[in-house]
């Protein structure tokens, strides 16, 4: 802690807030509580009734609702890039047709481009923690761009060592090359300032049994996390069963790739013996709301998930399937999903919001994420104050989920620090980052040999 002129302790005071509280019951509920925050670095070191310190900094709450920095638990920084380039299509054609040769065609720094593109997006929507889903190569750029900024992020190189063809195939690496690029971020980035890596085969069609096996017993060797998509598309099922003879979750299981430390993305199609057999193994749901309906994949059964314990995240997935990466947007298209799926109020907007926030962390075991708590990083979402536009503040979980957007974000802290003010980065040139997209994109398009 740096000490100020004056000597006192060098923090700030956010006088005015109003405060999401989660309050204890069986079921989730929130409520707002008026409240003063204390930062000191980048911890919530006090709430309440406070007054000022000598020397400390003062900002204004102005009776702002002050919310929890949002956690999402699927994103795929490599593709921003791509957004609008791979639009109505199924899963395994937006696959094939556009995503691996536009992933193919990635370098250095158009990777380097697609991460600010996603960190400023991600920021300007209020999400201050992510687990990430990257592309074979150059994902340590990734993860330089994150650790600039100071964002909680777990990543992971892509691993794909088979099941490409054609334009495709150079996106491939052999089974050596993956797990030596893996070996190399996870030295070089896991545990180090708010970064983490995850061992990250794209799906079971993408990974030989060898490969399957070494990298399942590399992430058990080193304690890491285990990211992976699992169950999205009826077509992605047909292919799994021909060519495995078994179904999806026995083949993650028989590669060691099911267990406490893994989160599945997708899980849209799971019988309930597969449902279980996620509780049973401690296993995470990532779930996608926006991008299943884009790709037409279907309505993942999160009641259903949620009932049997399994920890849920909400994640945007990629720009090219959904096509925004805000939380709130995921929330509100979960919460009606699932009103859609199993009839109103069964899984509420205080289960999707909780699934954004303290939920969301706890599924990806950031447990000082997604919290206004003492001790908690002060990752802060402050909502512009005395907007017509929210409604009644009766059920604050309401109001969040199905009334509030992007829009109604003022101020984001991240570990403490001023990111987006007046709903503007302060981190990122908006101008700038658009025009070199812009230049970067079209570079991308023509290694890929596409026109658009
Ligand atoms: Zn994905």
């Amino acid at each position: 802690m740096t000490a100020t002129p004056s000597g006192a302790a060098s923090t700030t005071l956010w006088r005015g807030l109003r405060v999401l509280e989660r309050r204890d019951g069986d079921d989730v509920r929130f409520a707002l509580r008026r409240a003063d925050l204390r930062i000191a670095a980048d911890r919530i070191v006090a709430i309440g009734d406070l007054a000022p310190e000598v020397g400390e900094r003062l900002c204004e709450g102005d009776d702002r609702i002050a919310l929890p920095g949002f956690v999402q638990g699927h994103v795929h920084f490599c593709q921003t890039l791509f957004r609008g380039l791979a639009d109505d299509l199924p899963l395994l054609e937006w696959l094939s047709q556009r995503i691996w040769p536009l992933e193919a065609a990635h370098d250095e720094e158009s990777i380097r481009v697609s991460a600010e593109l996603t960190l400023h997006e991600l920021l300007g929507g209020g999400t201050t923690a992510v687990m990430g889903f990257e592309t074979v190569r150059h994902t340590e750029h990734t993860f330089a761009a994150c650790r600039e900024v100071g964002m909680t992020a777990i990543l992971g190189n892509c691993l794909m060592d088979t099941g490409v063809s054609g334009p495709s195939a150079a996106l491939a690496s052999s089974s050596r090359e993956a797990m030596r690029i893996s070996t190399e971020l996870a030295d070089a980035f896991d545990g180090r300032d708010r970064l983490a890596y995850a061992v990250t085969p794209r799906f079971v069609l993408s990974v030989t049994e060898e490969l399957a096996h070494e990298a399942a017993a590399f992430a058990h060797a080193r304690g890491l996390r285990i990211h992976t998509h699992a169950c999205e598309h009826q077509a992605e099922l047909a292919l799994v069963r021909a060519r495995f003879h078994r179904e999806y979750l026995d083949v993650l299981a028989a590669q060691g790739m099911l267990g406490p430390r893994t989160s599945l993305a997708h899980c849209v199609h799971v019988d309930p013996a597969g449902r279980e057999r996620i509780a049973a193994s401690g296993a995470r749901v990532l779930h996608c709301p926006n991008a299943n309906q884009k790709l037409g994949s279907g309505i993942a059964p999160i009641y259903d998930y949620d009932e049997r314990g399994i920890p849920i995240a909400l994640g945007a997935d990629g720009a090219p399937c959904n096509n925004r990466l805000c939380a709130l947007d995921e929330a509100r298209s979960a919460a009606r999903l699932q009103a859609m799926s199993i009839g109103p109020g069964r899984w509420p907007a205080a289960r999707a919001l909780h699934s954004i926030t303290a939920g969301g962390a706890e599924a990806l075991e950031l447990p000082d994420c997604g919290r206004i708590e003492v001790g908690s990083r002060a990752d802060l979402v402050l909502l512009r104050p005395a907007d017509p536009d929210h409604g009644a503040e009766l059920d604050v979980a309401s109001m969040v989920v199905y009334a509030v957007g992007r829009e109604s974000i003022d101020v984001v802290l991240l570990g403490g620090r001023e990111v987006v003010r007046d709903g503007r980065s302060l981190v990122f040139d908006s101008r700038d980052l658009a025009e070199r997209a812009a230049r970067t994109r079209a570079r991308l398009l023509s290694r890929a040999g596409l026109s658009r």
